[in-house]
């Protein structure tokens, strides 16, 4: 049996909204983005939600916005994809990594002893989809001595006062957090619609504003949108328009909207949200079923202390294994004709992060949460068949790994 790890939800309704996209005369940003926004807005519960082309463009914005640049540094976690930091980079800013928890998310006390005069934001990420302590978060950037020591070199940055917390929350859109939901516990927080997330544009991303007063966000989503489209005065449909030729450059934006047929594929998914869900919560409760009674297995965290995960990934730890004998058991699942991945190969072990100094060796947590993790496929088409046979696959190739030793 073929399984494989992650292909994109498309049923008739997807394609008929496409259709709609490409039938209608307008392609690229317009109506059908609107709609998604909208969709989002409502889904997470933020203030204004703005789509993009991706996640890593949306967070390169929002940092640029904020004055973000050399000389500055933004807190990050060591256990994330390398986008994470690469938004930071491509601000001109330092990433400074800061060692997981067990529950594979941002160490908060790491966070605390990462602050420095010039941290001017931080980035959690909601690892597989399991949101981070955003009430521990939020407070200890509101804490005196923390807003004591920030140097704001920007106006943005004056007006808040303070760090800001721009959550990394490709994998968690629809999780909670002690009755909020994913997009609205940070100032800004964006979820990836890449092909393989839960909701998707293929490519894609949107960016959830919930700036603090005296910010207005709904002002702020007119200038991001701006920003989003080179900082053209009018947008293409606006000058598409017999007579509305002149338009005028004003800052220097980037080229970051999402197109129509895009945000369709989205649009049509998003509708269905909560059936979407079921079927990957009904996957999650073959893996428990199966795995949680294995003495080897630690099974991901799904729903505890207030937090829901949106069971993005079904992030699988084998209890005292070693990175060679995990790399052993995903041959042997592959050998079943299972794909399963592992989340996330920690940023120092990546050449580009090691030649610029960083050390794995600095961050012992996140290296044995990679050391012992495979990401077991999950997604509403995968039948309960199917998904017996994976957890099967993985409790055999467990028993092989073992006795070959
Ligand atoms: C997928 C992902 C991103 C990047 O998203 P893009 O939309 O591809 O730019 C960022 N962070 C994490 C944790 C991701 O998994």
């Amino acid at each position: 049996m073929k399984i494989p790890f992650s292909p994109p939800y498309i049923d008739d309704s997807v394609i008929a909204e496409v259709n709609d996209s490409l039938r209608s005369g307008w392609i690229t940003t317009g109506p059908k983005v609107k709609a998604l926004e909208a969709e989002i807005k409502q889904l997470s519960g933020a203030g204004e939600v703005l789509c993009v082309n991706s996640w890593t463009t949306g967070a390169i914005m929002m940092l640029r916005w904020l004055g973000v640049g050399e000389g500055d540094e933004v807190i990050v976690p060591a256990y994330t994809y390398c986008a994470t930091a690469l938004a930071v980079m491509w601000a001109g800013a330092k990433p400074v990594l800061v060692d997981a928890g067990e529950d594979f998310n941002i160490s908060v006390e790491g966070i605390r002893r990462a602050i420095t005069p010039r941290t001017k934001a931080i980035i959690p990420v909601d690892i597989a989809g399991f949101p981070c302590d955003y009430d521990a978060i939020m407070s200890i950037v509101s804490e005196p001595d923390v807003k004591a020591m920030f140097k704001p070199t920007s106006a943005v940055m004056k007006q808040l006062g303070r760090i800001a917390v721009i959550s990394d929350a490709a994998h968690s859109i629809g999780s909670r957090y002690n009755g909020k939901r994913s997009g609205s516990e940070t100032d800004i927080a964006i979820f990836s619609l890449h092909a393989v997330k839960n909701i998707t544009t293929a490519e894609g991303g949107a960016i959830c504003l919930n700036m603090p007063a005296p910010f207005d966000n709904s002002k702020l989503y007119t200038e991001l949108r701006m920003m989003s489209l080179n900082c053209q005065t009018k947008d293409a449909f606006t000058k598409s328009k017999a007579g509305g030729w002149r338009y005028d450059i004003v800052g220097m934006g980037m080229k970051a909207n999402m197109a129509d047929v895009n945000a369709a594929i989205g649009l049509a998914q998003i509708r269905q949200y909560d059936k979407l869900l079921q079927e990957r919560k009904r996957v999650f409760g073959i893996y428990d079923k199966v795995l949680g009674e294995k003495a080897w297995a630690i099974t991901p965290p799904e729903v505890c202390e207030g937090r829901e995960s949106s069971r993005h990934v079904y992030a699988l730890r084998i209890k005292g294994f070693t990175e060679e004998q995990r790399d052993e058991m995903i041959s042997k699942i592959a050998a079943r004709e299972v794909a399963v991945n592992v989340h996330f190969i920690p940023l120092p072990m990546l050449t580009l992060f090691r030649l610029r100094g960083y050390n794995i060796n600095d961050y012992p947590q996140a290296y044995k949460n990679y050391s012992h993790e495979i990401s077991l496929p999950c997604y509403p088409q995968l039948t309960d068949e199917q998904a017996m046979y994976v957890a099967q696959s993985v409790a055999e190739a467990y028993a092989e790994v073992v006795g070959s030793k």
